[in-house]
């Protein structure tokens, strides 16, 4: 039987989207998630091809489906028509123009490592459109795009960031975007502290 690896050992993905560095807020973001404890565990700086983008979105072959709907449920929740009543109409739409927002200028890929670290970053990243993001969040708190101005002007929604949406996802997307080799594996000291059955070694 393997042995089931431990929660410190989660991983996600985070991709600084070209918003994002555009408006400097690399520092920030990169602070938000470091001060929570995680560790950083890969970090590149690329400029994609829309084919990688299109992959990256298709690897979860729900996404189309999932994020249709989500977008239906915006609409209707703020008591608007959305554009089509057809999920994969719309996700065809938003495909197009994510290619072209993630290949507009570099964008920053990162792996972090953490006890539930996919939930927690998803949680302070915010949700997908900032118009309706919680204050407090990143997406929430730096940005104020919606679904509704972005299907207007017929661009994918501005939210400054990806973020793996839940731990199988990151388990697709971590090699899609970082060969084996570019995660470093290592010990950070305040792991004890986060993670330790017992806290020994404090006092002298
Ligand atoms: P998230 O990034 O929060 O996981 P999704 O996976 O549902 O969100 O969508 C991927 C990305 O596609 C979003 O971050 C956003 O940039 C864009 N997007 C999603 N829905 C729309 C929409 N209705 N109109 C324009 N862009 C969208
Ligand atoms: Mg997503």
């Amino acid at each position: 039987m393997t042995q089931q690896k431990h929660q410190r050992e989660d991983r996600t993905l985070v991709i600084i989207k070209p918003d994002g560095i555009q408006r400097s807020l690399i520092g920030e973001i990169i602070k938000r998630y470091e001060r929570l404890g995680f560790k950083l565990v890969g970090l590149k700086m690329l400029v994609p091809t829309p084919e990688f983008i299109e992959q990256h979105y298709t690897l979860d072959t729900a996404w189309r489906q999932k994020t249709g709907e989500k977008t239906i449920a915006g609409y209707e929740k703020k008591g608007l028509e959305p554009p089509s009543r057809d999920p994969l109409e719309i996700t065809a739409k938003i495909l197009a123009n994510l290619k072209k927002y993630l290949t507009a200028g570099p964008v920053i890929a990162m792996v972090w490592q953490g006890a539930h670290v996919v939930e927690i970053i998803r949680k302070v990243t915010g949700g997908t459109e900032p118009l309706t993001s919680d204050v407090g969040t990143i997406r929430g708190d730096f940005v104020f795009d919606s679904y509704q101005m972005s299907d207007n002007d017929n661009r994918a929604v501005r939210n400054l960031i990806h973020a793996s949406g839940s731990p199988g996802e990151a388990e697709r997307e971590i090699p899609h975007w970082f060969k084996r080799e570019e995660l470093v594996s290592y010990k950070v000291f305040q792991e004890k502290i986060l993670y330790d059955v017992n806290l020994d070694g404090i006092l002298e």
